[in-house]
């Protein structure tokens, strides 16, 4: 570890004690040795293994050998999505649905897009949420999918939803986690899907001034030609969400660092990261209180 790390974590435990692992995970999936993780790459496949890895020690469930979901895409391109599950204690039979892209741009040239923010902040905090998750029995049960390919076309989640390890009907929510560590420029993190659940809506406006609600019907129709503006096509939610089920989508917005080189681990803003974290595990114990049919509310 570079001293310049050390200190800057250093410094972070002493500020934001919530981040220092999350921001570890971020450092490692956004090293250069992962070469901007695309997929197909030996960077998406050492992306993988270290994903892979933090499941088992985790001691998460698979529903397939070390933990990989494979599928064809495209032109006979192929991908993994990183998969598994934690079994509920109250409604073992319902599903909730993390997921959080770990691909990104790769390289041009020597120029490595290093994809910290997007999208291995999302990464990073759906690991927190699982070791948070596997302290208890939680009331449902908890996929946990890493995708690949999302930036090409959210191809890891369509895969995922065409041929998913539990049945479509079992599953209760999709919460999708991509670029939560970095403030926008009007310094926000934004929450899409969340209408349907006023009681919850009411909780974190309370609790969190930087979380900005979107309502993506309430959008005009030139915002949404932007695709980080198409909010039920921004990312993986979008694939669950023309399946019928409901979705909650934390992630960011464009900032000048979005798909260059420059977003890297340096650029990560701890506390609006632990922020983010607080806002999505408040989100999560809020749905633990809650029985399956207020999940399956219909879509906004
Ligand atoms: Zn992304």
């Amino acid at each position: 570890m570079p001293f310049k790390l050390q200190f800057w974590l250093l410094c972070c435990l002493l500020a934001c004690p919530a981040s220092a692992a999350l921001l570890e995970d971020i450092q490692q999936l956004s090293a250069p040795v992962m070469q901007g993780r695309k997929t197909g790459t030996e960077g998406a496949v050492l992306a993988q293994h270290f994903i892979a890895q933090r499941y088992a020690s985790l001691q998460l469930s698979q529903f397939s050998p070390d933990y990989r979901q494979t599928f064809n895409f495209g032109n006979n391109k192929a991908g993994v999505n990183i998969v598994a599950y934690h079994r509920g204690c109250t409604y073992p039979e319902n599903y909730i649905v993390v997921t959080a892209h770990y691909d990104h741009l790769g390289k041009q040239g020597r120029k490595i897009f290093h994809g910290a923010d997007d999208n291995a902040s999302g990464v990073a905090a759906m690991l927190e949420l699982a070791a948070r998750l596997t302290q208890r029995c939680p009331a449902y049960s908890y996929v946990f999918v890493a995708t690949d390919a999302e930036e090409g076309g959210l191809h890891g989640s369509k895969a995922f939803v065409a041929a998913p390890p539990v049945s479509l009907s079992s599953i209760v929510l999709n919460l999708n986690l991509d670029m939560i560590s970095r403030a926008d420029w009007r310094g926000r993190l934004y929450l899409t899907g969340a209408k349907r659940y006023p009681t919850l809506l009411e909780e974190l406006e309370r609790h969190f001034n930087k979380l900005q609600f979107v309502h993506h019907r309430g959008l005009p129709r030139t915002a949404r030609s932007n695709p980080r503006h198409d909010w039920p096509n921004a990312s993986d939610h979008g694939p669950f969400h023309r399946a019928g089920i409901a979705y909650l989508f934390f992630g960011g917005q464009e900032h000048p660092q979005y798909h260059t080189p420059d977003d890297t681990w340096q650029r990560i803003q701890p506390e609006f990261l632990t922020m983010a974290m607080q806002a999505i595990w408040h989100t999560v114990q809020w749905l633990e209180q809650q029985p399956p049919t207020v999940l399956q509310r219909a879509v906004q």
